[in-house]
């Protein structure tokens, strides 16, 4: 007996590393009113899903309507659907009418299940829809591997209703707009803007205290669409990963892209390779990554997506 008590001791340190599937009270799903009806429910993490945020990264948003509830991204797990769903319940007893996903990436998408009971309309970008059906196997798997099991198998529930171009409805007596990005930061994002409460939710074409992604998306449209969504006018902003902010929030981002195109240029320009570029990225935008935690995991990725789509624009 005494020799099987270090196996149990072992045993006993990988449970406590959060190994295996986590629960819905496992996510501390807060939702925060930002305007009336209108709410944030916020990540804490700022990094890829890991064991320790047990893969919640990305942030979700909802709007309670006159009748019915929209919801924005259900998160990286059925379980943090069901998680969602649950805190949704703490404002109100409506039925979730209406999802939007915001783009393909597994965090954003793969707590639709979580909703099945509500039977909502599930609105996405086609290229978003396509890619979801081909991905989901894989961002599944990628997410246990990254959290250790806490993600576990979740069911998929696909959006049913594409949205290609700029759509005006009205939901539940709530004025919603959806925004397509024009493939800004992944293929078929979309935004969603509500004109009453000038709220933009915007998934991941806006980042705030966190480096964006930029390699799946097209980084020279990104920095025009910013205008697109300034001129709305938000008076606050829901993004896809950091905190809330106002609309101060649009131009900086901009300003990072922006500084980010135009040191990957100079890296064209002066004909080096893609990996002889990132350190002229990392100098040119040192004071500017104050504000955005975790640019060093995504800078050699970044630059060498975006060194071809420079090239391109250069030559
Ligand atoms: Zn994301």
């Amino acid at each position: 007996m005494i020799r099987s008590i270090p196996w149990l001791a072992v045993a006993l340190v990988w449970s406590a590393q959060a190994l295996g599937a986590a629960s819905p009270e496992d996510y501390p799903m807060a939702p925060e009113r930002v305007a009336p009806g209108v709410y944030a429910v916020l990540s804490p993490a700022r990094d890829f899903p890991n064991p320790e945020n047990l893969g919640w990264n990305a942030n979700m948003a909802f709007v309670v309507t006159g009748d019915g509830v929209l919801v924005v991204d259900t998160g990286s797990s059925e379980t943090m659907g069901v998680a969602l769903r649950n805190a949704i319940r703490s404002v109100t007893d409506q039925p979730v009418r209406w999802i939007v996903n915001t783009h393909s990436h597994g965090d954003h998408w793969l707590g639709n299940h979580g909703f099945a009971g509500d039977g909502p309309e599930i609105m996405a970008g086609s290229a978003s829809i396509a890619r979801m059906k081909q991905q989901a196997d894989g961002w599944i798997d990628s997410f246990n591997d990254m959290t250790g099991g806490a993600t576990g198998q979740s069911r998929t529930l696909f959006p049913d209703r594409a949205v290609d171009e700029r759509v005006e409805r009205d939901l539940g007596g709530t004025r919603v707009v959806l925004l397509p990005s024009g493939d800004s930061h992944s293929p078929g994002d979309l935004v969603v803007w509500l004109p009453e409460s000038r709220v933009l939710i915007t998934g991941d074409v806006v980042y705030t205290d966190r480096a964006p992604s930029v390699w799946d998306g097209r980084v020279a449209q990104w920095i025009g669409f910013m205008d697109t969504l300034i001129g709305l006018g938000p008076r606050v902003v829901i993004p896809g990963h950091g905190r809330v902010e106002g609309p101060e929030t649009l131009p900086r981002l901009k300003g990072y892209l922006t500084a980010l195109w135009a040191a990957v240029e100079e890296g064209v320009l002066q004909g080096l390779p893609d990996f002889e570029t990132v350190p002229i990225v990392r100098e040119r935008m040192a004071d500017i990554v104050v504000d955005y935690p975790g640019f060093e995991d995504k800078v050699n990725r970044s630059v060498a997506h975006m060194y071809t789509e420079v090239e391109d624009s250069v030559f």
